[in-house]
């Protein structure tokens, strides 16, 4: 075993957690998921020996010292180096917040992308300097290949992705989260708007709560062991539905070391948003130190943390809140988005969108990429560097000017994005996908 691995003995003897870190911080923790007992105690712990300082890779090197991309940087300074790819459409709950009560009519299958587009895509923006990358949907765990889709994603770090995140409802999590850790996962954002089972099925109309709760407390007994992966729990908050559910979830961070986030509700095509639903910022705050007057403001993790961090003094875990509707953070916003057809969208709030998938498939009769086209292109792209080209074939250029084309392509949509979205009063009025198509 490599002098930096450390395995210990977890439930059954079964289970072995790995921590291995590279230069680049790369963690491996294997299970073997079919042994696990969700009820056993908690093993026994041996900690993990420190990490290795972060010595930056040549490659990273290199990358920190070329000014960042142009195409990513739009015309108010903001740099993009964080991507929200949506992998599908799909989901098994129906939250009322987010999915029209009628449901919406699935895309036909062709026009989503495909797991070589998205990888294609992904390392496209790695390369112009993205170093965070979430998966979201839908339900990104709904998705067949996501393991798959992760583990080429994960291997975009030696190109500079620092993280890989994912946002799910957590109810089939838990199968699959060895293997993502396995595959780079970074951190994870489950959402969950009630603690009552009861509550829980009347939200999101479908039947689910344990297999979430099972999900939430995997991810911490994996942390326990030293996984190290960044949780927080997502929960929309509506008056009159869940709102008498934000002093249990405060609770919550009493023990246990997780961050809570109290989301704004926000207006969606069909989701039937109304202010007086809507609990703003300043009324959660009010309603917490009503019980908790010492609840305080603690610093943000980052400078374009989309959310304001709060704790109870003595409490292990944190409070935040993204107050999208009553205090935009337009200002410091480093995202873009792709949704599962294609389409880049450069502000959650903004109703344009740019096809990448059509420019992807225009040479190929508007078909989609598949695996064979996919490593025809990843060759190209290895003989490149490796300076053993020469000439250029006529595919060669057509392919590198394919790149060209739609890096200008996002080039101009970012410098489109505006300065700030619409605010309330506006928002609710203008036309926007359904939240499930767009990916939160
Ligand atoms: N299915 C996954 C999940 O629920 O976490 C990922 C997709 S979901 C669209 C992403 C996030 O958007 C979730 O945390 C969800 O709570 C949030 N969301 C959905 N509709 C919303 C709305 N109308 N207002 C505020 N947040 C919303
Ligand atoms: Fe599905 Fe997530 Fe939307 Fe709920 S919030 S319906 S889980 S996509």
């Amino acid at each position: 075993m490599a002098t930096n691995t450390v395995s210990r003995t977890l439930p059954r003897a079964l289970k072995r957690a790995r921590w291995t870190a590279s230069t680049q911080q790369t963690r491996r923790v294997a299970t073997a998921a079919a042994a696990v007992d969700y009820h056993d105690p908690a093993p026994a712990y041996i900690p993990p020996p420190p990490p290795p300082t972060n010595t930056p890779s040549r490659a990273e090197t290199i990358r920190d010292a070329k000014p960042f991309s142009a195409f990513l940087t739009d015309t108010h300074a903001r740099q993009h180096d964080y991507l929200r790819i949506s992998l599908t459409e799909k989901c098994n709950l129906r939250c009322l917040y987010c999915m029209p009560e009628e449901g919406i009519a699935l895309s036909p299958p062709i026009t989503q992308l495909t797991t070589p587009e998205i990888i294609y895509i992904s390392q496209l923006f790695v390369n112009q300097g993205v170093t965070k990358i979430r998966l979201t949907g839908g339900e990104p765990t709904v998705r067949k290949d996501i393991l798959e889709l992760m583990r080429r994603i994960g291997d975009l770090r030696s190109a500079g992705l620092k993280e890989l995140a994912l946002t799910t409802n957590g109810i089939s999590l838990w199968r699959k989260l060895d293997s993502m850790v396995e595959a780079g996962l970074t951190g994870l954002n489950i959402s969950l708007d009630t603690l009552d089972p009861f509550q829980f099925t009347l939200l999101t109309r479908r039947q689910g709560f344990d297999a979430v709760m099972k999900s939430i407390n995997r991810v911490q007994e994996m942390n326990r062991a030293g996984a190290n992966i960044k949780l927080k729990i997502n929960c929309v908050m509506m008056r009159g539905l869940n709102s008498e559910q934000l002093l249990p979830f405060v609770e919550m961070t009493r023990e246990q070391d997780i961050e809570v986030r109290f989301i704004e509700y926000m207006p969606f095509g069909g989701n039937k948003w109304s202010e007086n639903k809507m609990l703003p910022y300043e009324e959660m705050l009010a309603m917490i130190k009503a019980i908790h007057p010492e609840f305080h403001r603690v610093p943000d993790r980052t400078k374009s943390e989309t959310s304001k961090t709060w704790q109870v003094p003595g409490f292990v875990g944190r409070v935040g809140f993204i107050t999208s509707m009553t205090e935009d953070f337009c200002g410091t916003c480093n995202r873009l988005r792709i949704t599962s057809d294609g389409n880049l969208k450069v502000c959650l709030h903004g109703e344009t969108e740019v096809s990448l998938r059509d420019l992807i498939r225009k040479d190929h009769g508007g078909e989609p990429m598949d695996d064979v086209a996919f490593d025809a292109i990843r060759q190209i792209e290895l003989d490149r560097r490796k300076g053993m080209n020469g000439e250029l074939s006529g595919g060669e250029e057509g392919w590198m000017s394919k790149e060209r084309q739609l890096l200008e392509f996002i080039g101009a949509a970012v410098k489109r994005k505006k300065e700030r979205h619409a605010g309330m009063g506006e928002l609710e009025n203008m036309r926007n996908r359904p939240m499930i198509l767009i990916g939160g």
